[in-house]
């Protein structure tokens, strides 16, 4: 079994307390890797390089035109590697090959293009309302960072922390999900080859309760930027409160995918199918609602269930799967738990609703594409974000009904609208209670795009040229003349 170590100040090192935790195949059920299981000790070390490379020696010392040139090598680095480091993944979270690869081979463009935004962050001299004084503004990094990630897409959504993180300035300390840690461990390496100043970015392993709640804590960090669940969330943005870091916020979602009775039903039910089924509906922008209109409810129904039974089950590392396991076994039971929920609740079962026993699935934790109908707003399954392969479906008559319904949830991450209608596109995007809003498509997101959650999805956006102020802060320079 492999073994792995952590990376700080530019070294491999092992955990303070000499423990390691074991990472399962949740295709196999088996473990493969060994992670350390850090503690505060660790946390406090790589909070201290990280403190260390920001506050004086070469990174600190970096024009913002270098600083951009390193994150252009790195993603060269990403680029050259992205085959081994999805199949990394693929072996820690159970997700399709084939997704894997497309956002590793993504990944790069982050690191490009904020990399080319390194050199174009600008203050401004004030006109100022006072004679004999002359006053401009700097933009500085806003400090040591701690970037924590959720397992179902660990270096894509590294990628959007530390690409702006360190264009600004900032350094990091990453703290990736205990039950996908090993792809950040091996992707540290490539800071190195890129020539990045030890200590940059540093990484720690473990718990959220042993590792992320000290890097929270540690008094160097000033800001956070988290992307996991909203209970987690809104643990952490107290802590951070108490304070004053920064912090940003990147949380669950409820999205609702809206089908008008003038939409291609055909593409919308491909775009309902594949915005709850990719990635076994482990996406925070799962389109986990469908609101279906009166009018084609039952032609929607219809072809929905007869595309999704197509579906094909099995291994993750098959061009072929097109569902594969879920990532954990928690993960598993509670997704098991709220089909039973919804059952009791009343919700109609028209495909799936348990464990997946075809042979192909092995002893993965396998749970069959499931939907329901008839499910009304209020129940459970429509209002909490269940993280796996279940949809709801919710009829509604018009325009109004689709907008009361759409946003009568607490979370407000994502939605989208199917309609041939302009005119209808343009009053749903205006007043649909979310950070992204798609037309006729669905899951489409860019490093240009700002992405980010209304209400409870969270706080800041991440992506685009936004993302970049999240890790800067204003400096006013007055001076007398
Ligand atoms: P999670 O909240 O359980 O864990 C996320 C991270 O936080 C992990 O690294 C974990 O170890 C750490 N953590 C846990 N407790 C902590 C604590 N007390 N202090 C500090 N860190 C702690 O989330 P998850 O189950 O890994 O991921 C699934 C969730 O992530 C879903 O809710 C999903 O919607 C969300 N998500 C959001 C986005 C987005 O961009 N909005 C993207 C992907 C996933």
């Amino acid at each position: 079994m492999k073994r792995y170590q952590l990376r700080i100040a530019g070294q491999w090192v092992d955990p303070a307390g000499g423990a390691w935790f074991e990472s399962q195949n949740p295709f196999t059920g088996e473990a493969w890797a060994e992670i350390p299981r850090c503690d505060a000790r660790d946390v406090d070390r790589a909070v201290q390089a990280a403190h260390a490379a920001l506050t004086g020696g070469p990174w600190a010392e970096m024009t913002a035109s270098q600083r951009g040139l390193l994150l252009h090598r790195l993603g060269d680095l990403v680029a050259r590697d992205a085959r081994k480091l999805a199949a990394t993944e693929v072996r820690d979270n159970g997700k399709l090959i084939a997704e894997m690869q497309g956002q590793l081979n993504y990944v790069p463009h982050w690191y490009y293009y904020f990399g080319g935004l390194a050199d174009k962050i600008e203050g401004a001299a004030l006109p100022l309302d006072k004679k004999g004084y002359f006053a401009f503004t700097r933009k500085e990094p806003v400090g040591v960072v701690a970037a924590i990630t959720p397992w179902n897409s660990p270096l894509l959504l590294a990628a959007w922390k530390l690409a702006p993180a360190l264009a600004a300035g900032c350094t990091v300390v990453l703290k990736p999900s205990e039950f996908t840690s090993a792809s950040t461990l091996e992707f540290v390496e490539l800071f190195d080859e890129a020539g990045f100043p030890p200590g940059v970015v540093n990484v720690v392993t473990g718990l959220g309760k042993d590792v992320g709640s000290p890097l929270v804590e540690h008094p160097l960090v000033r800001k956070v930027s988290f992307t996991g669940s909203d209970a987690t969330g809104r643990m952490i943005n107290e802590q951070a409160a108490r304070q004053f870091k920064h912090a940003s916020m990147e949380l669950g979602g409820k999205s609702p995918n809206i089908v008008f009775d003038d939409a291609d039903l055909e593409q919308a039910v491909f775009g309902a199918v594949s915005g709850i089924f990719a990635a076994t509906g482990q996406t925070c922008i799962a389109g986990s609602r469908l609101l279906v209109q009166d009018g084609i409810h039952d032609e929607v129904v219809e072809r929905l269930v007869a595309l999704a039974k197509t579906a094909r089950m099995g291994d993750p590392m098959s061009m072929e799967t097109q569902v594969g396991p879920v990532t954990t076994p928690p993960q598993y039971r509670k997704i098991l738990d709220y089909i039973e929920v919804a059952k009791n609740d009343g919700a109609k079962l028209l495909l799936g609703g348990g464990p997946a026993t075809r042979p192909e699935c092995g002893k993965g934790w396998f749970v069959e594409p499931t939907i329901f109908g008839e499910v009304k707003n209020d129940m459970r399954i429509a209002q909490e974000e269940v993280f796996g392969p279940v949809l709801s479906i919710i009829r509604f008559r018009d325009e109004a009904d689709a907008i009361r319904i759409a946003n009568d949830v607490r979370f407000g991450l994502a939605a989208a609208v199917w309609t041939r209608d302009i005119g209808r596109a343009i009053r749903m995007s205006e007043k649909l209670q979310a950070g992204t809003v798609w037309v006729n498509t669905y899951r489409a997101v860019s490093y240009m795009a700002p992405f980010g959650g209304y209400k409870d999805s969270g706080l800041g956006r991440e992506n685009g040229q936004e993302a970049i102020r999240e890790y800067l802060q204003n400096k006013t320079v007055w001076i007398n003349s």
